[in-house]
């Protein structure tokens, strides 16, 4: 069986404690790899040649940084289908969306930051003729990158990209639950000629190795993509250590729908928005909040597109609808909408495990995509993040009132909302708190704007120049202008 070894230094390592967590498949619960389960030893050894990278790293040239960056992003696409397989394999969402999605914005991800990098300014200001300040923005040096299952290279080449191409050195730490496509990844950087150590992969559990690399004292900076209680934790460890930090957390977005919308364009989007990835995208919409007079006819037209998803073996090209990432997950999933139940709830369709899969699927982790109306707007349900195929659905008489809705949780990462009355789009875009509002449309993404989310969902932003700042130090130099 393949085992998947820490990548440091340049070189693929057994991990100190010489043991291996069981890798398995989410669309047939079976095991069909290993990966290393890694500890202090490790991060300590991923540290060191993080360490001695630093200096040649980070003097390098910046458009020889940026060439290297480029070929990376040249081999993920030249190996398209062999990343999805992995991904889809490893995660259980359907191979057309990780050869849609994932994949090739994983590539777009090194391009974008090995070009920007290209064009990133430092300030200066003048104090009259009396004095220059210039900012000097260096890399901070070694940066951790704890990276979650959903959109496994996707979501960790969104942080290594920017904090390589500052001139930063890396260790990173996927999800355990999803390890193969960093592991992939570790093999294009050596097929390109990254120098050892300029990226480190220590693979493991979260409270070891994740918890390894937040604590560890030569990593000052953390980037974490991942749930709310674990980025409260990092948040608590860092904060002594006075390491910066970038946290992007849950969500549990608002999709708002007035009456005036497209309504077959409204229909198409939410189901999308609502299911892709199984739910289990941080900016799906997994509230869906409706005009009173729109609310029938959309809950019953939704229900009809939603029934519509073909659920089955994500490596079949039919499927819409694969397995959840875990077993962990589909009892989560399934205590959510239990509890739906319990709290009043009306599940108007799905709720439960599909009755018919595949003959290699039966033991996969598979949940129907689930409709829920008639719950509070304020119960657990509506105010937690479930993060799978499971929808609310409610009604609303005002823009007011849906104002308060979709701010009604202690979540604020994006939200979407679809009118044709364009003052109004404006005025509740500001009044929505979250830090992504899209207006008749959902994920579009524009890799200069910053990303990220407020409350619970998060701080500090990713993107852009956001994101090479984040991974910089700005040093102001101030000269005086003489007599
Ligand atoms: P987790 O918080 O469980 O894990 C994220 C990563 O952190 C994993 O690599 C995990 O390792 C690691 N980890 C766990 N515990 C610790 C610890 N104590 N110290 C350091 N690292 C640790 O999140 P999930 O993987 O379950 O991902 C789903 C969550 O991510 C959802 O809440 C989702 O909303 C959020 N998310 C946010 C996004 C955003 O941009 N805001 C984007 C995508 C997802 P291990 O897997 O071994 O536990």
């Amino acid at each position: 069986m393949k085992q998947l070894q820490n990548y440091i230094d340049g070189k693929f390592v057994d991990p100190a404690s010489g043991s291996y967590l069981d890798n398995i498949e989410p669309a047939t619960g079976q095991v069909y790899s290993q990966v290393a389960d890694s500890d202090e030893r490790d991060v300590e050894a991923a540290v060191q040649a993080a360490e001695q990278a630093f200096p040649a790293w980070s003097t390098m040239p910046t458009a020889e940084r940026s060439s290297l960056l480029l070929a990376l992003g040249d081999k993920i696409e030249a190996n398209l289908e062999r990343l999805a397989r992995a991904e889809s394999v490893d995660n259980g969402k359907p191979l057309k969306l990780a050869i849609s999605l994932d994949i090739p914005r994983a590539a777009t991800n090194f391009r974008f930051f090995a070009t920007a990098i290209l064009h990133f300014r430092s300030e200066l200001h003048t104090m009259d003729l009396d004095a220059l300040n210039y900012t000097l923005r260096r890399p901070r040096g070694v940066a951790g990158i704890i990276s979650p299952w959903n959109l496994p290279l996707y979501l960790l080449s969104w942080k290594v990209a920017p904090a390589l191409a500052t001139g930063c050195t890396v260790v990173a730490k996927p999800s355990e639950v999803t390890p193969m496509t960093a592991f992939l990844l570790s093999e294009l950087c050596a097929e390109v000629g990254l120098p050892p150590g300029v990226l480190n992969v220590v693979h493991g559990l979260g409270p070891k190795a994740g918890a390894a690399i937040v604590r560890h004292p030569r990593i000052p900076t953390i980037s974490f993509t991942g749930g709310t209680v674990t980025g409260a934790e990092i948040a608590r460890t860092a904060a002594p250590m006075f390491k910066k930090v970038g946290l992007e957390l849950g969500g549990k977005n608002p999709n708002i729908i007035f009456a005036d919308a497209d309504p077959d364009q409204v229909i198409r989007e939410s189901v999308r928005s609502s299911f892709a990835n199984q739910g289990q995208v941080c900016l799906c919409g997994s509230r869906i909040l409706v005009e009173e007079s729109a609310y029938a006819t959309f809950v019953d037209r939704f229900i009809e597109a939603t029934r519509a998803l073909n659920i089955g073996d994500p490596l079949e090209e039919p499927t819409d609808q694969g397995a959840l990432v875990s077993k962990a997950q589909l009892d989560k999933v399934q205590y959510y909408v239990q509890l739906a139940r319990e709290e009043g709830g009306n599940i108007r369709c799905g709720g439960s495990i599909p009755d018919s899969l595949p003959e290699r699927c039966q033991n996969g982790y598979f949940f129907q995509p689930t409709v829920i109306t008639d719950l509070s707007i304020d119960c657990r349900v509506n105010r937690e993040e479930i993060f799978g195929p499971v929808v609310t659905i409610t009604p609303f008489k005002t823009e007011d009132e849906v104002v308060e809705y979709a701010n009604a949780t202690d979540y604020g990462l994006a939200a979407s909302l679809w009118t044709r009355d364009l003052s109004r789009a404006h005025r509740v875009a500001e009044r929505i708190e979250s830090g992504t509002v899209w207006i008749n449309c959902w994920m579009i993404r524009d890799l200069r704007v910053p990303f990220g989310g407020t409350k619970s969902s998060g701080v500090g932003r990713e993107g852009g120049e956001e994101a090479l700042r984040f991974y910089t130090e700005p040093k102001n130099v101030c000269i005086k202008i003489g007599e």
